[in-house]
This record gives structure tokens, sequence and C-alpha cells, in this order.
């Protein structure tokens, strides 16, 4: 599942492909967007927010349409955005995931199998992305108040830290490797930490996930190697790096929320 980092290197590079193009094909195939059109705007910037993804554009010249509007979406599970260069004839990318295709006259943008996809005014983003916690990777990040809102969800500190509302942009790869890092077993009561505890872990998330950009993958071990990536995410059976016992997986949350989460029972013992 696309975390935080992985949206922020999509966003980037839509980011660096539109900035200050005009949009000459927008298709939403997406039954509230079916007569939407946003040709003839400009991008102004593609941001990452969490796991959200804003692309915003200014319209101009069509009267009560124009100003600033915002194209919103989310990966959830296997969302991704790709471009490649505008040489597809029309009918192209009738893949039936494809929610979406912009186009300017150098790049054309896909997205494919996307959880949500929203056009509201700029002005609206709250609306959709307001109930978010601080952003790990936002010019927000506030690591006291990322803790603050930990220390008061009512179930584990695994399912807290998926909670895009306590902070934004973990999924299970960040959340297993912050835990392990702290040394904090997933199904802690997050309310049973401390606050010392609670500010050392959302540090510790943030700079995790920050690293990973660097690479081209998330990886929290500096290494791209595959197999090496992680210290527990998903190396089931395999021996912790930091003391050799087989690494577990469990489950954190309530369904239909639960999630799959790896962790050592050695280093994280309850
Ligand atoms: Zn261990």
């Amino acid at each position: 599942m696309p975390e935080g980092d992985a949206v922020w290197r999509a966003a980037r590079r839509l980011h660096q492909a539109f900035t200050g193009q005009v949009l000459i094909r927008t298709d939403f195939r997406w039954p509230s967007l079916a007569t939407t059109t946003l040709v003839g705007a400009r991008t102004l910037e593609v941001i990452p927010r969490g796991k959200h993804m804003l692309h915003r554009v200014e319209v101009s010249g069509r009267g009560t349409l124009d100003g600033a509007w915002t194209i919103h979406s989310h990966f959830r599970m296997d969302g991704t955005w790709r471009h490649s260069a505008t040489t597809h004839p029309p009918g192209a990318f009738r893949t039936p995931t494809v929610r979406a295709v912009l186009a300017t006259a150098e790049r054309t943008a896909v997205g494919d199998t996307l959880g949500m996809l929203d056009v509201v005014r700029t002005a609206d983003e709250h609306l959709l992305v307001g109930h978010l916690g601080p952003d790990v990777l936002g010019r927000d990040w506030d690591a006291a108040r990322a803790a603050a809102h930990l220390a008061t969800a009512s179930g584990t500190i695994g399912a807290a830290l998926l909670d895009q509302r306590n902070l934004a942009g973990l999924g299970t790869i960040w959340t297993a490797e912050s835990l392990f890092a702290q040394r904090i077993s997933p199904w802690r009561p997050a309310s049973d930490l401390t606050a010392d505890e609670l500010v050392a872990l959302a540090v510790r998330a943030q700079k995790l996930i920050a690293g990973s950009l660097r690479y081209p993958l998330s990886t929290s071990t500096g290494d791209t190697r595959r197999g090496r990536e992680t210290y527990v995410y998903r190396r089931l059976r395999q021996p912790c790096r930091r003391c050799g016992t087989p690494v577990s997986a469990g489950m954190v949350g309530t369904p239909p929320q639960d999630r799959n989460l790896f962790y050592c029972p050695t280093c994280q013992a309850h």
C-alpha cells in the first residue's frame, strides 16, 4: 500500500512534469465527475498531504469557473499516478481501472485504481483533508501535537499510528519500523505510553519516512537491495536484525480497519 513517502514521490514527479503547463485533456472516470473538465487550466503545484495528493490548478477565461481548483486523489491500497510522453492516440488508456487522465502537450498522467477522486475549489480542500493530523512529510509537522493525539487514542499504539487523524502519512511499513526502532509492542495501549515515549516515537516515525525520500523506494535500513530494505516489515520468520529472534506478525485495530503488523517478539515484548 502506498504510504506517505510513496505519495510524496508520485506528487513530486507530477509536480516536475506539470507545473506551469496547460491541460489539453482531462478525463475523469468517476461518477460524480462525469461532466467535469479542466481543459485550459494551468497547474500551479502538485503536493502530497498524508496519503492524499492535491493537484492544484488555475482556471481562467471560463467565467464563474475561474479561480483555483484542486484535483484530489487518494491511493488507497493499489493506486498509482504515472506519466509518460503525450503520444497516445485518442482512445488510449481504456484499461477499466484507469480513473483519470490528465494531459499537457508534453506529458500525459494516468491515475489508476485510485480510491478517491474529487475536483473542488482549492479553498475547500479542508473538507477533504482537514481531518488529517500533522503530516509527517508536511510543513505543518509537529511531533508534540502528533504525540498529544496518540495519547488520547483509545486502542493500541499500532492502531493509533495508522489512524490518519492522529498523524498523517504512516501505513503498515512505517508503523512497524517505527515501533521496532523504539522497542514498543504494537499492542501496548496508546494511553499507557509516557509522553516522552510518544514524542520519541513520533520523532522517529518522521525521521524514518523522511530519510526514505533519498531513495527511490521505501527503506528504513538505507539498503535498497531486495529483502534488505526493512528491519521487520515483510520479514516474517527471518531473524531480527537486532537480536536474532524470528520476526512475527499479528493484527492490530478492529475489523474492517485491522491491519497486519510485523514485529520482533523479543525486542518489542509486551
Ligand atoms: Zn529483536
